[in-house]
């Protein structure tokens, strides 16, 4: 497993493409600034888009020696001001408050986040316990309105438990962030689902390209990126109106149209095993036929299953001088 101390951030293939906005209403995280720790493997999901199927059994927890080790590193390394504790489904870990004390005690960090697919939270006095030991911030993931998200995450009800669940943390005072991963089973619903969104306490919220982590989609998830052009102008209205960013997540640089769009492919730092990066390596993310006439350096492309299905969208992207 490799430490976050070890990794350069600047080396990492998504690096961020877009600064900060200017000022409000456009503030939004700073992923730079985060650090993010996998502690935990266990998930009361079985989502169809999940990137670590058939990876996580082979993956050990962190214990807490070796997380205390590691927080301490990052305590006294002085450079990451905010910590995630992530995973599978960190709610599932019974140790979760004790880890989040632990570090909450150093009172380093600014910003301690839990990614979470926001189930559990439904639970009053679960939610207000997790804030309490030191969480302030929420990173949770919907993937649709009702049955579309019960349907990616193959367990019915699970809709109605996230969506009690953002209803709970949004009277807590801490911040939440929305995840939603574009594939085929929701894509001609998001619209609906970030306007809907829009009207929850969520800062802001994040719309990931499907990761395929193989060569070929023989999950029939992957959405053309056509589709998604066709759909980012009505996206980025509702989110004009709402006042709220929509930080796009893995699409070609090209298609930004601007704020409050920030296509912004930055990964924070993450301990993560080498098994795991060695099955991301097979989306083949970077794909594109303009490559060397474009200087987005830093751009995603397509994926590799995008490109052999749906081919290279040569007439939609363009280089940017
Ligand atoms: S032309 Fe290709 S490399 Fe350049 S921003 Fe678009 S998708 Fe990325």
């Amino acid at each position: 497993m490799k430490s976050p101390l070890s990794q350069d951030p600047d080396s990492h293939p998504g690096r961020q493409t877009e600064g900060m906005p200017a000022g409000a209403p456009w503030r939004r995280l700073d992923m730079r600034s985060y650090v993010v720790l996998s502690v935990w493997w266990g998930c009361n999901n079985q989502c169809v888009i999940c990137m670590l199927t058939g990876l996580r059994d082979r993956l050990k927890p962190l214990d807490f020696d070796a997380y205390k080790k590691i927080v301490i590193d990052i305590v006294n390394q002085a450079r990451y001001r905010n910590l995630i504790l992530s995973g599978s489904e960190v709610t599932t870990f019974d140790h979760l408050e004790a880890f989040v004390r632990y570090a909450a005690s150093f009172g380093w960090f600014q910003k301690i986040q839990i990614q979470t697919n926001g189930r559990r939270l439904k639970d009053p006095g679960y939610a207000r316990r997790l804030v309490e030991a030191g969480v302030n911030e929420f990173f949770v993931s919907i993937h649709g309105l009702g049955a579309t998200h019960d349907t990616v995450t193959s367990v019915p009800g699970s809709f109605d438990e996230v969506w009690a669940g953002l209803r709970e943390i949004s009277g807590l005072g801490v911040n939440v962030v929305t995840n939603t991963v574009l594939n085929r089973l929701n894509a001609p619903r998001i619209p609906a689902l970030m306007e809907a969104l829009c009207d929850t306490g969520a800062s802001e919220h994040h719309l990931w390209n499907y990761f395929p982590m193989e060569e070929t989609d023989t999950k029939d998830l992957v959405v053309p990126v056509t589709q998604f052009a066709g759909m980012l102008r009505e996206l980025l209205r509702i989110h004009r109106e709402a006042e709220k960013p929509l930080v796009l997540k893995s699409f070609p640089q090209c298609l930004s149209k601007g704020p409050p769009g920030f296509f912004d492919s930055w990964f924070p730092v993450t301990v993560l095993p080498d098994v795991f990066w060695e099955k991301f390596a097979r989306s083949g993310w970077g794909y594109c036929v303009h490559r060397d006439k474009c200087r987005a350096r830093e751009c995603w492309g397509l994926s590799r299953a995008h490109v052999k299905r749906f081919g290279d969208a040569r007439e939609l992207l363009s280089p940017m001088g």
